[in-house]
């Protein structure tokens, strides 16, 4: 029975999007499900597919070689068609795979079970699969066991998504700008594609709560991060790090040109009133630091560090401005 989410989908890609684990590094709970379906099911392949618009890609997989294929002949494809389970007992008797290259060739697929990934939302964004290459029927029981899977597969990719996200400002939290900013440590390392980091702390904010209080301060740094993300470029990342203190990620960004995201940050901060309450408005300013990646970069702790050394100048020489270690003129 088709509802209305397995008809969506635009509507399925963003939340595939919105998922933000497409092209991410293996991680451990996944990793363990996938183990773990092989052994308890004892099935030589066991996968955790997400399906993307035209390429089914593997979050963890075993018995596998590639780390993704195309969509059009993958039997995931099916399965997120539909609520139940897609079960095949037998490809070869089957009219809709007998033919496809996975199962005439690698990793020559004979059978299947497949447990659609259905999101809080009603998206199935992809599927959990234990697949054999002798032919075979799952149990109920076997069936049961995958849903159960499943189930735990998108719990922990919504939970993944709260704990990259700052709870008062919506911005990623430390640990999800850590996880991009290494994304883009890791492109500068294999491609020398450039890329910077702006660190920024609000100026005197202790004396935005002292005298305000602290509610006040919570809108102040909601405003901020608000006002921040809605001039950024969508490639770029930003986060909150913590307190009053932000970053900002901009791929592919040239020294120079950080440095002149780093200045119109700080032009747009200075003139913004803040609203803290009864038609109150507030200016604050910021200090920035600006960090472009170079072969000193080594790590993603490395390159924090180097912003922060920054933005602690900025402070020393006055607040309200930016330093950089690029050799182009400050403000
Ligand atoms: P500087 O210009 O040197 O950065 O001075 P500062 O007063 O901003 O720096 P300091 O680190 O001394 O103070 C930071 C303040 O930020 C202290 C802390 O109470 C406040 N703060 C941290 N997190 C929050 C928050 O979530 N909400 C509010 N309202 N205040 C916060
Ligand atoms: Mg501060
Ligand atoms: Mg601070």
């Amino acid at each position: 029975m088709l509802d209305s989410f397995l008809r969506d989908e635009a509507g399925r890609i963003a939340a595939v999007d919105r998922l933000a684990v497409l092209d991410t590094p293996p991680e451990v709970p996944f990793e363990k499900i996938v183990d773990l379906m092989r052994t308890i099911l004892n099935v030589p392949i066991a996968t955790v597919t997400l399906v993307d618009r035209d390429r089914q890609w593997f979050l963890a997989r075993r018995g596998i070689a590639a780390q993704e294929t195309p969509r059009a002949i993958s039997f995931c494809t099916h399965t997120i068609q539909q609520r139940d389970p897609l079960l095949v007992p037998d490809a070869h008797l089957d009219p809709r795979f007998m033919d496809n290259p996975l199962v005439q060739g690698d990793p020559r697929i004979r059978s299947y079970a497949g447990v659609p990934l259905r999101t809080a939302e009603g998206y199935n964004v992809g599927a959990l699969c234990a697949i054999d290459t002798r032919p075979r029927t799952f149990s109920d029981a076997e069936v049961n066991i995958l849903v159960n899977f499943a189930n735990i597969v998108t719990d922990e990719l919504e939970l993944r998504l709260i704990a990259q996200r700052d709870h008062l400002t919506g911005a990623l939290t430390r640990r999800g700008f850590v996880e991009q900013a290494a994304e883009e440590l890791a492109a500068y390392t294999r491609h020398g594609r450039p890329g910077a980091l702006i660190m920024l702390d609000v100026d005197h904010f202790k004396t935005v709560n002292d005298s305000h209080g602290h509610a006040a301060g919570d809108q102040v740094l909601r405003q901020l991060a608000e006002l921040c993300s809605s001039v950024m470029r969508p490639n770029d990342a930003f986060g909150r790090l913590g307190g009053e203190e932000f970053a900002l990620l901009l791929p592919d960004a040239a020294p120079a040109e950080a440095s002149a995201v780093a200045e119109r940050f700080r032009e747009m901060i200075e003139v913004y009133p803040f609203e803290i309450g009864a038609g109150r408005t507030l200016k604050v300013t910021v200090s920035l630091g600006v960090a472009s990646l170079d072969l000193s970069t080594t790590s993603v702790d490395c390159w924090l560090a180097a912003a922060d050394a920054l933005l602690y100048r900025a402070k020393q020489t006055g607040r309200n401005r930016y330093c950089t270690d690029a050799l182009v003129e400050n403000v």
